[in-house]
């Protein structure tokens, strides 16, 4: 008999999208177990390591219970690192549920199946994205932690086409990151880089998951 498809999850829930240009859009996140890189200001640290095995069925059992009472049509892989993990069998079985699929990866891994909405979040101290995701991001988004330089933002604003929006997110509600973003905007505009932008985490300022 085949084996049914299992990956490591470390929750399900349903919230709106509090990050990125899909901001304020009901979303049903799979949040995947496991991480390859270990950022000191890491908001989901319990997702790094552990997680539960799910079978694929259970997942999206989940996914339909939680879309009854919540009208999300977007789906959206994130982690931990989703791309770490087999997740083919799952966005396929998103798109036949009707969902529209994101997946928020560190671009430190290919993305092998067909999303409808990438977001690359490219990680100190390297800031590595895998050649292949380059030109499939529809988002590239830089949190502002005390690592972030201008140079950085540079070095990440020149490696995806002008087209692509380049994101400073503040972490969390810190004052000082906020003031930072603010800055690096600026410093960004003065030498003319093109489509940067700040937002905030909504879910943050709404105090909601
Ligand atoms: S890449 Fe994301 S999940 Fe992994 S350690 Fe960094 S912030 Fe946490």
């Amino acid at each position: 008999m085949p084996r049914r498809p299992i990956l490591r999850i470390a929750e399900v829930f349903a919230s709106l999208q509090g990050e990125g240009l899909r901001q304020g859009e009901p979303t049903v996140f799979v949040r995947l177990a496991g991480c390859n890189l270990r950022c000191a200001w890491c908001d989901t640290k319990f997702a790094r390591r552990g997680g539960g095995e799910v079978s694929l069925p259970d997942i999206l059992a989940a996914v339909r219970f939680l879309r009854q009472a919540f009208p999300a049509t977007w789906a959206c892989l994130t982690g931990g690192e989703p791309l770490l993990q087999e997740t083919r069998p799952l966005v396929r079985a998103l798109r036949r549920e009707g969902f529209r699929v994101q997946v928020e990866t560190n671009g430190t891994r290919e993305c092998p199946v067909g999303v409808d909405w990438l977001t690359v979040s490219p990680k100190p101290p390297r800031f590595a994205v895998q050649p292949g995701l380059v030109g499939k991001a529809r988002e590239v988004k830089l949190v502002v932690s005390r690592e972030l330089t201008l140079a950085a933002v540079r070095a990440v604003r020149r490696r995806f086409p002008v087209s692509t929006p380049l994101i400073l997110q503040p972490h969390g509600m810190a004052a000082w990151s906020m003031k930072k973003a603010w800055r690096l905007l600026v410093e960004a505009g003065r030498r003319g880089w093109p489509n940067i932008r700040l937002m905030v985490q909504l879910h943050k300022v709404l105090k909601i998951k």
